[in-house]
């Protein structure tokens, strides 16, 4: 047998997984009473079927998955798809999905409406029968996501270990004259030398006044001496991501400085602490708050608390305020709250972490948090 074109040994859920994760999409679809679902999102179609393209369309029912791919990705689909069959569609990919659903005689089909522009689904509507009838099925695949099985968490945890070493490595390379976006540049080099497959997001290097926009990209700007530097970074490995923000200081700090700095660094403690399972995400959210209202401080934390990490940075549930969704043992989130002052700048400190059984969750992002200051 020759090997594998495109699947790298430790790069690609199991078979097992995938049947585990086709096998919960279909109890979930049971329960909502939808008998099929067209999945167009690229990231919810690796996740369910291992094929990790950027085009492609796949149904799921009670009985048969099946993806359809163009022409580009049939050899790539073959390979990494598990437990669907896969078809090229030669004369697009919506014209395959309504002619299944008419030989299906399909009255009732859902379809992610967060993923389909007015347009695709239009085209969509055209290509089906009439007879089948469309209901916006909503985030169905990444309610899924939320809870991580170990073959992701291993993933996510490599890539956020991989994230702290990089940060950790570069901070000597730290100080006055050296360009954002070098250490942005120095940042995602190492990640892809570690074999990660690159930056989840871009790089944020912020310093001086330029921290106090909490999205600030890396700029030709120097550091200067007595200035906070704020790095946000992520590596992503394997598809997954992992998200992680620290925030030094060039200088002897003083007591402005530092308080903030420790005002921060408790509220991401207590934020991290409250993230257990059975928790409310506005819970999470509610903790860094009242961490940084004690000492004065929450006006300037503008913010969420934090958000879902895992084959994308940014995915459910959103950690804010009065958000009620329940955190499960699985669950992979980041805390990251953050003070912002116009004109002077930004402390923001961000771990990515996974919600165990019991107790504390696993810090993922294990880069230290003191010393913050460089001399
Ligand atoms: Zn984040
Ligand atoms: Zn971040």
């Amino acid at each position: 047998m020759s090997a594998p074109l495109f699947r790298l040994t430790d790069a690609q859920p199991t078979t097992e997984l995938l049947a585990a994760r086709q096998q919960h999409l279909r109890t979930e679809l049971e329960k909502r009473r939808l008998p099929i679902l067209v999945v167009s999102s690229p990231v919810n179609i690796f996740y369910l079927t291992g094929f990790h393209g950027t085009a492609g369309v796949a149904l799921f029912d009670r009985f048969e998955a099946v993806v359809w791919v163009d022409p580009r990705y049939t050899l790539q689909a073959r390979d990494q798809a598990s437990g669907v069959e896969v078809i090229e569609a030669r004369t697009g990919l919506f014209k395959a999905v309504g002619r299944r659903l008419k030989k299906r005689r399909a009255r009732l089909a859902g379809y992610e409406d967060a993923h389909l522009s007015c347009a695709q689904f239009k085209n969509l509507e055209r290509e089906s029968p009439r007879t089948t009838r469309w209901q916006a099925a909503g985030g169905i695949v990444e309610e899924l996501r939320m809870v991580k099985d170990s073959y992701e968490t291993d993933r996510i945890r490599q890539a956020g270990h991989l994230t702290a070493e990089v940060l950790t490595e570069i901070i000597p390379g730290v100080r006055p004259g050296v360009r954002e976006s070098d250490l942005a540049v120095e940042l995602e080099y190492r990640m892809r030398r570690k074999g990660a497959d690159g930056a989840a997001f871009e790089t944020i290097v912020a310093s001086g006044v330029r921290g106090a926009l909490p999205h600030a990209r890396a700029s030709s700007k120097q550091l200067s001496a007595r200035e906070l530097v704020m790095f946000d970074l992520g590596a992503i490995l394997a598809g997954y991501a992992a998200d992680m923000t620290r925030t030094l200081y060039l200088g002897k700090p003083g007591l402005r400085v530092r308080n903030l700095h420790k005002a921060v660094v408790e509220a991401e403690r207590e934020a991290v602490e409250a993230a257990r399972h059975g928790a409310r995400a506005g819970d999470v959210d509610g903790a860094a708050r009242r961490s940084l209202k004690r000492r004065g401080l929450a006006d300037h934390f503008t913010h969420s608390t934090g958000h879902g990490v895992g084959l994308e940075v940014h995915e459910r549930p959103r950690l804010g305020r009065n958000e009620k969704t329940r955190l499960r043992a699985g669950f992979v989130v980041t805390a990251e709250p953050g003070i912002y002052l116009e004109g002077f700048g930004g402390v923001r400190v961000e771990d990515t972490v996974l919600v165990g059984t019991e107790g504390s969750p696993e810090i993922l992002t294990p880069a230290p948090k003191e010393p913050w200051f460089i001399e």
